[in-house]
């Protein structure tokens, strides 16, 4: 049996157990660690049971993030038990740490992560124990250790290591579905993609580009331009007052046929006026806030324009298209199409750091958690 500590006793093992922050140092300096995951004292050996995570008890800024130790629930029927060897950082963590995405408090936040499987409940037939797998879109992914349903888990091919995994299950999926599914990109069709020396636009303009299409990026900053350019746009404009002018220029002036924007309120605007008639805006996400109220005359004015507001969510909720989706993605890597460069690596302990710099604008490419 590990030790039972005075915070233990003050605060008993469930589903959602609290340890006071004040109480945690004491318990880690008692314990001992090993590449930061509890262990016993004595034997050195790993502390059943329980995880290191990265919670929020309120909304807020990266300060609202502190590490605590939560208990982990032997997998029940249908469940698996992973042990989190990368962890990937996503945009939507902050807009669930800031509460634009509002969670049940407190709450392990993180979304997508690779490890291995080390026990599963009964009935699990999708993977079995020493498997490696991935997962994305399960609130609660800043840990080194989580049960989870084993049905929204996909085994990793040879190729695909722990890093990469957790670099790309969620914004490469997003990725997929945004290119092959919201619309097929074609080729000979021109897209502007914001942000796209970010996490998702790196995979999604290397990948539209492989499809065949014109990639249009937008960057924020002038440093960020030959990342875009080296990540397969084959224009990249700063995201000022100029930029529908611009696309006009570079479509011979027609406007783009799909522009993805996930920048949101201060891109909405000139994202409408960069289509041409009866061209698609897919608004994505909200990394400068979110898209306020418009009348949708306004689609008309501007000639006939499509608007779509997807969520990843609704394109993998049936098990077949989560597979499907990630085995695509896993092929664009794997033949070459799509290059990962995971941008920074944290240890799980510092993702409030790994926060800053992304909400900062200071990240290129995937930033991931190394527990
Ligand atoms: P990124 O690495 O792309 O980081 C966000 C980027 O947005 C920044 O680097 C920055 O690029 C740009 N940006 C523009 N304005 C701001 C601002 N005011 N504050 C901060 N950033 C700004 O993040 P992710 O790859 O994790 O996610 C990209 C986007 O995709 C997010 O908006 C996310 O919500 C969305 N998303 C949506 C999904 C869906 O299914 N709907 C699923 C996954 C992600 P620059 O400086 O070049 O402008």
């Amino acid at each position: 049996m590990p030790p039972v500590s005075p915070a233990r006793r003050a605060n008993p093992p469930g589903p959602t157990v609290l340890f006071r922050p004040e109480c945690v140092a004491s318990m880690l300096e008692a314990r001992g660690t090993v590449a930061g995951r509890l262990t016993q004292p004595d034997t050195g050996a790993f502390v059943p049971g329980m995880a290191y995570a990265i919670r929020i008890h309120r909304h807020g800024g990266p300060d609202c993030l502190v590490r605590e130790e939560v208990s982990v629930s032997e997998p029940g029927p249908g469940e698996a038990r992973v042990r989190q060897r990368a962890i990937g950082v996503n945009f939507i963590d902050i807009y669930q740490r800031t509460g634009l995405y509002p969670l049940a408090l407190p709450a392990v936040l993180g979304q997508e992560a690779a490890g291995v499987v080390e026990a599963v409940g009964s009935g699990v037939t999708e993977i079995a124990v020493g498997d490696r797998v991935a997962y994305a879109g399960l609130t609660g992914g800043y840990t080194d250790v989580r049960t989870l349903p084993a049905e929204r888990l996909v085994k990793l091919p040879m190729g695909i290591d722990d890093e990469i995994a957790a670099a790309i299950m969620l914004k490469g999926m997003t990725a997929e579905y945004l290119l092959r599914r919201t619309h097929r990109v074609s080729p000979g069709e021109a897209i502007v993609f914001h942000a796209a020396a970010g996490g998702v636009g790196q995979i999604a303009c290397q990948w539209a580009r492989a499809l065949g299409a014109t990639v249009i990026g937008t960057v924020g900053s002038p440093e960020k331009l030959d990342v875009a350019r080296r990540h397969g746009c084959d224009h990249v404009l700063l995201t000022d007052a100029s930029l529908p002018a611009r696309v006009r220029e570079l479509t011979g002036g027609a406007g783009a046929d799909v522009v993805y924007d996930s920048v949101g309120r201060d891109t909405f605007e000139a994202s409408l006026d960069c289509l041409r008639p009866r061209g698609l805006l897919v608004s994505f996400g909200n990394a400068s806030g979110p898209v306020p109220a418009f009348l949708p005359l306004v689609l008309t004015t501007k000639g006939s324009l499509f608007l779509t507001r997807p969520s990843l969510v609704h394109y993998v909720a049936a098990r077949a298209d989560l597979v499907a989706s990630a085995e695509a993605l896993f092929a664009v890597i794997r033949a070459g199409h799509v290059r990962i460069d995971v941008g920074r690596r944290f240890p799980l302990a510092e993702a409030a750091r790994a926060h800053a710099e992304l909400e900062s604008r200071r990240t290129t490419g995937p930033t991931i958690l190394l527990p």
